[in-house]
């Protein structure tokens, strides 16, 4: 481990037999915290090249176990989005691509700081169970065609251990890293496509779109490398996505989105999202017939049925899709308003969800316990016109100890001018991996 580490100090790259000797000793427990997190900091400061970064990510794919999803008889597909506020698409994407044609095994994750998690906003259904046995996700698929749960402990467990440690030593943002624990987990599930949601932007972790390009391109061609179809889309995250920010909000505005309404930013992504899944998945499907089928399939109740059948697969009362009053819902709601007129030309979106986690909806450590009643509810976009006084945000809130902070902290997050801000398009750039491009194109 110490050759490892200083060949790695000194810029040098490693073999793949050696990166697989580092990552199984270390999950078996044979190389200490303190060289491990020695190395991840070298490999922080030097980098990896993109064979180093293959081999890192195969060994923690093959730290445990692999699924076999083949018997469904159907492609599969996922999605992951790199974190954003708001963001509540796997609720919309799961069924809505099930009902395709297409299963969706989703493994996700929970919220942590100013960004939400979809396992937080399912826990607000009563009763739906994220913590599923690898049998019982299958089962789910089977019947279902798409279910959502959390990490277990056979799924890429070296990627569990060396996250907790790069959490705890300053080594999570670095772009090999950060391919190889997302993607072990992905490639872990057995799909033939995946898409990527790379958020850009102020409520995003890459708020630059070079750098969300970077993380982006090494994601698809790692990916690609290893037989999964792999697209990324580089989408906007400069205000929140939809008005809803919070568990029980997030739900209920996910609904409305599968009952064919909802806010049209969030509507256009779930169905840009959707048709890349579709298409990448049944490569003889044009974006065409893909967006047609998505349309019909919103429009008709099918993907909402779809939702509701999960929902029930996964203990949850199913219910809820007409009874909105069965989610927790928070005792107080205070109206943020504005203090000035003009156009809002900006929104501080990681301040909304910095806001939305102290009002209780999100968590500084795993261990906090989420009110999935607590969040806000955006009333303005950017580009639209205000009037002073009139309403910005409305907070929910079970407690009200924060109340006052937050509702300073909300009402500076809005930025309101004379000047209209240029639109910015949701969907910034749609990356693929050179040779799944080359092929497209019969070279
Ligand atoms: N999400 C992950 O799963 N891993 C990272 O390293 C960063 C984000």
């Amino acid at each position: 481990m110490l050759d490892w580490i200083a060949r790695k100090r000194n810029g040098e790259n490693l073999a793949e037999g050696e990166i697989r000797d580092l990552v199984q000793s270390y999950t078996r427990g044979d190389i200490p915290d303190y060289q491990m997190s020695a190395w991840l900091m070298a490999v922080y400061l030097r980098g990896m090249d993109k064979g180093e970064t293959l081999a890192l990510t195969r060994s923690m794919v093959e730290s445990g176990l692999r699924l076999d999803l083949s018997e469904l008889g159907c492609p599969r597909a996922d999605k992951h989005s790199t974190g954003g506020v708001g963001d509540k698409t796997s609720l919309v994407l799961a069924p809505l691509v099930a009902a395709a044609g297409v299963a969706v095994p989703m493994i996700s994750g929970r919220n942590l700081g100013f960004t939400g998690g979809t396992l937080d906003k399912l826990e607000a259904i009563p009763g739906f169970r994220v913590g599923l046995s690898i049998q019982e996700f299958r089962e789910v698929l089977e019947t279902v065609g798409c279910a959502i749960a959390g990490q277990t402990e056979e799924l890429a467990p070296a990627d569990r251990k060396i996250y907790a440690l790069r959490d705890a030593t300053a080594t999570i943002e670095c772009v090999p890293l950060i391919v190889a624990s997302i993607l072990s987990k992905k490639l872990a599930e057995d799909l033939n496509a995946l898409v990527l949601d790379v958020k850009v932007g102020n409520g995003a972790f890459m708020t630059s779109l070079d750098a969300a390009s970077e993380l982006a391109q090494n994601l698809v061609e790692v990916a690609d490398s290893f037989g999964t179809r792999t697209r990324a889309l580089l989408t906007d995250m400069s205000q929140p996505l939809g008005f809803a920010v919070g568990n029980t909000l997030e739900v209920v505005e996910a609904i409305e989105t599968l009952k064919g309404a909802g806010p049209a930013d969030f509507r256009e992504l779930c169905e840009s999202l959707a048709v890349q899944m579709l298409i990448l998945a049944s490569p003889r499907m044009t974006p065409l017939e893909a967006q047609g089928k998505i349309s019909t399939l919103l429009a008709s109740g099918q993907a909402l049925q779809r939702f509701g059948q999960m929902v029930e697969a996964q203990g949850g009362n199913p219910r809820i899709i007409d009874r909105y009053d069965l989610l927790p819902h928070s005792p107080h709601r205070h109206v943020v308003t504005s203090r000035q007129r003009g156009y809002l030309f900006a929104v501080d979106t990681r301040s909304i969800g910095f806001a939305s986690m102290n009002l209780g909806a999100g968590r500084t450590n795993l261990s906090d316990r989420v009110d999935p009643s607590a969040g806000l509810m955006i009333h303005k976009k950017t580009g639209d016109w205000i009037e002073t006084g009139e309403p910005l945000c409305t907070i929910y809130c079970g407690r009200d100890d924060q109340l006052a902070a937050v509702m300073i902290q909300a009402k500076n997050a809005f930025q309101i001018g004379e000047r209209k801000a240029e639109a910015t398009p949701l969907v910034r750039r749609i990356i693929e991996s050179q040779p799944a491009a080359k092929r497209a194109q019969g070279a």
